[in-house]
């Protein structure tokens, strides 16, 4: 088997300890995930719903679950009861039928905005026009299901690691502007959710406070 528990290790030694990891178990079998279990690691993150739902069954009830793909509002109702965090939340009909769902299991679910900075055309998340626009129109303040718990995003998939660090640097700003403007006063908004296998480093060098690890902690995924 993959030496998943070595490798977990090597992670959580680089990173400083204000740092969090999530570590992105979607492809790989529930016995790599006990493997990191049986290392105390707790906070994992899966991106397609039945594969998750699948994997809660089966594994220990203290697992704290983050939704980390793209959401489809159909598919909220199914991960509410227990998803502890939906990470990727670019919309503000998104944000409504969580509240919505939430609601009816009587829970309070944390959410991250997040951010389209990269370059790629491809990937999802609000720009940063949108989420100011999301975040003055109000609605949110209103929704007592949801907490938003700060912002995520992925840097363009590039070698050049100054544009990577450009990238977070425009989102670790992007954050401060938001934290002065409507959450100063509340402590729950402080996650810089970015980095992952490829540019963790560079991730925890420019403001990140989460980081998401896949590859490098569980091996190649086999899709
Ligand atoms: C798959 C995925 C990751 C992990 O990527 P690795 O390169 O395997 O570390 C992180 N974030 C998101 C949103 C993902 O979909």
């Amino acid at each position: 088997m993959y030496p998943v528990k070595e490798k977990l290790n090597e992670v959580l030694q680089s990173l400083p300890k204000s740092v969090r990891l999530v570590a992105i178990s979607k492809f790989h079998p529930a016995d790599f995930i006990t493997a990191a279990y049986e290392e105390g690691q707790r906070v994992f993150g899966e991106s397609h719903e039945q594969e998750l739902a699948q994997k809660v069954k089966e594994l220990p009830q203290d697992i704290e679950w983050h939704f980390i793909g793209h959401l489809q509002t159909n598919k909220v109702k199914y991960i509410a009861p227990y998803i502890s965090m939906i990470e990727a939340v670019d919309s503000l009909k998104l944000l409504r039928e969580i509240e919505k769902q939430a609601a009816k299991s009587d829970r309070v679910v944390k959410v991250l905005l997040e951010l389209h900075i990269a370059e790629e055309a491809t990937k999802y998340g609000l720009t940063l026009d949108a989420c100011r626009q999301l975040l003055a129109d109000g609605e949110w303040r209103q929704m007592s299901h949801v907490q938003i718990c700060g912002l995520m995003m992925m840097a363009s998939n590039v070698d050049d690691e100054e544009q990577i660090a450009r990238e977070f640097d425009t989102a670790a700003s992007f954050f401060n502007e938001v934290k002065a403007q409507y959450f100063a006063d509340d402590d729950a908004f402080c996650e810089r959710s970015w980095g992952m296998s490829d540019d963790y480093h560079i991730a925890v060098a420019h403001g990140s406070t989460m980081v998401r690890i896949g590859t490098t902690i569980f091996g190649p995924r086999i899709y």
